[in-house]
């Protein structure tokens, strides 16, 4: 299994503007190019790639254009298929991504071609420097302020012993199993956003391009500390996974902003408390960060996890909202069979992880290594005991605060 995550550091400089300006031009044409003569692969450009000849450029950006230009091309054509309106003529920011034509030296210097013989050479920060040591680097992405590398290194799948569950909602991330389960409160991030929309609603400017510019400063604030602790979290989750040798179960979310929308009889600062969760940002990380780690994940489809969270995970009964005004038991559920409360996210993070192993189960006959089934069917065993009736109260809770935690490095075991 290949695991691959990018490593950016910030960087400006004049010639390279030039070069990018060039290059969004030549990308411009080549869309024009693949548009008349209706191809959108790289093998079709070949003419084009041809007609560049006399183009004082190293070829390895006129590959990343002509990459580059069949990537539009090939989504607009899909968005047209679907029927969704394409921006035409689409706009398109000044970057170029290079798989060859760039090299790092040993002191930790980059050399990035203009022309012919020339290069650009950019100093790498101690960061950037200490993660690119010893990895296969892909390719070089270029902007106008900032250069990021794509590095790769192939990790070994670790063997599944059990599933943990994974959900995601706007207050907190909670993962485990049936036998334990740790919520990392996540309700600071949320927090951290209303304060910076009441900030930047209170702005009494009449200048809406100098208000949009002091509102963007804020958010991206925001931005950067929240997602401090969706890493901290993600990493929490993702160390876990590899000390106790879980697989991951995700839940499809695809979705989950339709429910929020204008027009759904909901108020402004629900819908925006609701929605400011970055679902897709803690999927990604998880995704990325559990590929490197060698942690499986499953992806669970919207049908394999219907009634995840209105099912007791112990007994398969129906659970019940607590009434009007029961301030003791908010975000808990009544089980009529078990006559217990559980944690709403507790008791859909377990029965995702059932599911998750449901679905493990059945693509058995694809594990090749007999060690890894046995350690499965050992999993799958703990399990079964645990779905008895009257054992619903053993599952163990810890709660964290994710903004406590420390953002450490996943290593690579
Ligand atoms: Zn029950």
């Amino acid at each position: 299994m290949r695991a691959t995550k990018c490593v950016a550091q910030t960087f400006h400089n004049d010639s390279i503007d030039g070069l990018l300006r060039d290059c969004l031009v030549l990308t411009y044409n080549a869309m024009n190019n693949g548009e008349e003569n209706h191809i959108t692969n790289r093998k079709g450009m070949r003419m084009f790639y041809r007609s560049l000849k006399g183009v004082e450029l190293p070829s390895c950006y006129k590959l990343g254009v002509i990459t580059r230009a069949c990537a539009v091309l090939k989504s607009r054509l899909k968005s047209m298929k679907r029927s969704v309106e394409t921006g035409h003529p689409r706009q398109l920011r000044p970057m170029v991504c290079i798989t060859s034509g760039f090299f790092v030296t040993m002191k930790g210097r980059l050399f990035i071609p203009l022309k012919r013989d020339r290069y650009v050479d950019v100093p790498l920060n101690a960061y950037v420097q200490d993660r690119l040591e010893g990895m296969k680097v892909r390719s070089l992405t270029i902007t106008p302020d900032s250069l990021s590398f794509c590095i790769s290194e192939e990790v070994e799948p670790m063997p599944v012993k059990t599933v943990y569950g994974v959900d995601r909602n706007e207050k907190n991330l909670t993962f485990g199993n049936a036998d334990g389960v740790v919520q990392l409160d996540m309700s600071k991030a949320v927090r951290i956003r209303q304060t910076t929309r009441e900030i930047v609603g209170s702005f009494k400017r009449n200048d809406v391009r100098v208000s949009k510019k002091i509102a963007s400063k804020y958010w991206k604030r925001a931005n950067h500390r929240t997602d401090q602790m969706l890493h901290a979290a993600t990493n929490f989750i993702v160390n876990a996974a590899a000390m106790n040798g879980a697989a991951i179960a995700l839940e499809d979310l695809e979705g989950i902003r339709k429910m929020y929308q204008r027009g759904n009889k909901q108020g402004p600062d629900y819908r925006f408390r609701l929605n400011s969760w970055p679902h897709w940002k803690a999927k990604r990380m998880l995704e990325y960060k559990s590929g490197w780690n060698g942690v499986t994940e499953i992806h669970l489809t919207k049908s394999e996890t219907r009634g995840s969270s209105s099912v007791h995970h112990a007994c398969g009964e129906k659970l019940h909202s607590p009434e009007r005004g029961d301030a003791v038991h908010r975000r808990m559920l009544w089980c009529q069979a078990c006559k217990i409360w559980v944690d709403r996210d507790v008791n859909a993070a377990v029965v995702l992880s059932q599911r998750g192993l449901a679905r493990f189960a059945s693509s058995l006959p694809r594990l090749q290594s007999p060690s890894q089934r046995e350690s499965f069917e050992v999993g799958e065993e703990g399990l079964a005991g645990e779905a008895m009736k009257g054992n619903g109260t053993t599952t163990s809770i810890l709660r964290v605060d994710a903004s406590k935690l420390r953002t450490r490095r996943v290593t690579s075991s």
